[in-house]
């Protein structure tokens, strides 16, 4: 099947908006931007073998392609509007593609997200998206603002995609179809299909002082904050978010998934103590449960303190392509 004809099979799901004034075709698309606004703009690649195992279902890699890249647009504040697709396919399989193309547009128009345009190359199977946003200047939550006394928040239950991540590895659970269990099922999906946290984003504008979207690790990418913000932070064990599905598992990696996981897509913010009750309601009418897990400490240090105050140190500390 030639290019264009894949092209196509994508550009079915698309329908025309006022803000995108040439999509698909041309050699570059236009877009409008609303006035007035900033362009918040992220990329995210994922590759087989890397990002997801070879077996993982096509509307699942369709989904999760995209729902990397809104989640980056939701830990901005940012409200999603437009996004290209760069694939790299190993063969013309227009039933692949179809399938794909269904987890793709699934959330692209629960977000009201726009397909502008993108590329499509044969080769080892890789999705890029980059997804492009808009935020009213000073709005955004960047990850530079975090102040001594802040508390530090999480959204959802991190640590669950790092378990089912582990179960699959460990021959304990199929990737490709549903499994029995209700706690095994509910990691599986939440290692597929992440859900980007972009009504809390919006929500959170005004309230926080700085923002990261958990993807490496919680405590990884609380550190990007810490060390772009120039401050420390103190974190409880005691106070991570209790996960049923995790405490089902029964397996003793769970602090460890909880940090160092990944894969979580969950929002970590830190904001001023006398914003609590307007963060736990802008969380609320997000439909999200968030947990207050630490503190913003002055100096460098990161710390794990467990019930009995004695630091604890995750055996890695995040997810690195080239540690
Ligand atoms: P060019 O040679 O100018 O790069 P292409 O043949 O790559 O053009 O693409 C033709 C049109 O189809 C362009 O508008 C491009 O943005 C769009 N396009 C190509 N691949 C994709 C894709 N995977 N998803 C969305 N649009 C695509
Ligand atoms: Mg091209």
């Amino acid at each position: 099947m030639p290019e264009f004809a894949l092209i196509d099979r994508l550009r079915r799901h698309v329908r025309g908006r006022e803000d995108v004034p040439l999509g698909i075709g041309d050699d570059a698309a236009l877009l409008q931007p609303p006035a007035g606004e900033q362009l918040a703009i992220t990329a995210d690649t994922l590759n087989v073998g890397v990002h997801f195992p070879a077996e993982t279902a096509p509307a699942d890699i369709g989904w999760k392609t995209l729902a990397v890249n809104l989640s980056d647009l939701a830990a901005m504040g940012a409200q999603p509007r437009w996004c290209t697709l760069s694939l790299s396919l190993p063969e013309d399989d227009a039933a692949w593609l179809d399938a794909f193309a269904e987890g793709f547009f699934a959330l692209a128009d629960a977000h009201a997200v726009v397909l502008v345009g993108g590329d499509t190359t044969r080769g080892p199977l890789s999705l890029s998206v980059t997804a492009i946003g808009s935020v009213p200047p000073g709005a955004a939550l960047r990850r530079d603002g975090a102040r001594e006394g802040d508390d530090i928040w999480v959204t959802g239950t991190p640590g669950e995609a790092a378990a089912a991540l582990a179960l699959w590895q460990a021959g304990q659970l199929d990737v490709a179809a549903p499994a029995a269990e209700p706690w095994r099922e509910h990691l599986r999906q939440r290692l597929l299909r992440p859900t980007p946290r972009l009504d809390a984003g919006l929500r959170l504008r005004g309230l926080v002082h700085a923002c990261v979207d958990v993807s490496d690790g919680l405590l990884a990418d609380l550190c990007h904050v810490c060390a772009r913000s120039g401050v420390g932070a103190r974190l409880a064990l005691s106070c991570l978010p209790p996960s049923p599905a995790l405490h089902a598992s029964g397996d003793g990696r769970v602090r460890e998934w909880q940090l160092a996981g990944g894969d979580d897509y969950e929002l970590c913010f830190t904001a001023a103590p006398a914003h609590r009750e307007a963060v736990q309601r802008a969380l609320e009418f997000a439909g999200l449960e968030g947990h207050r897990i630490g503190h913003i400490v002055s100096g460098r240090d990161v710390q794990v303190l467990d019930a009995d105050g004695s630091p604890w140190h995750p055996p890695r500390a995040g997810y690195q392509h080239f540690g």
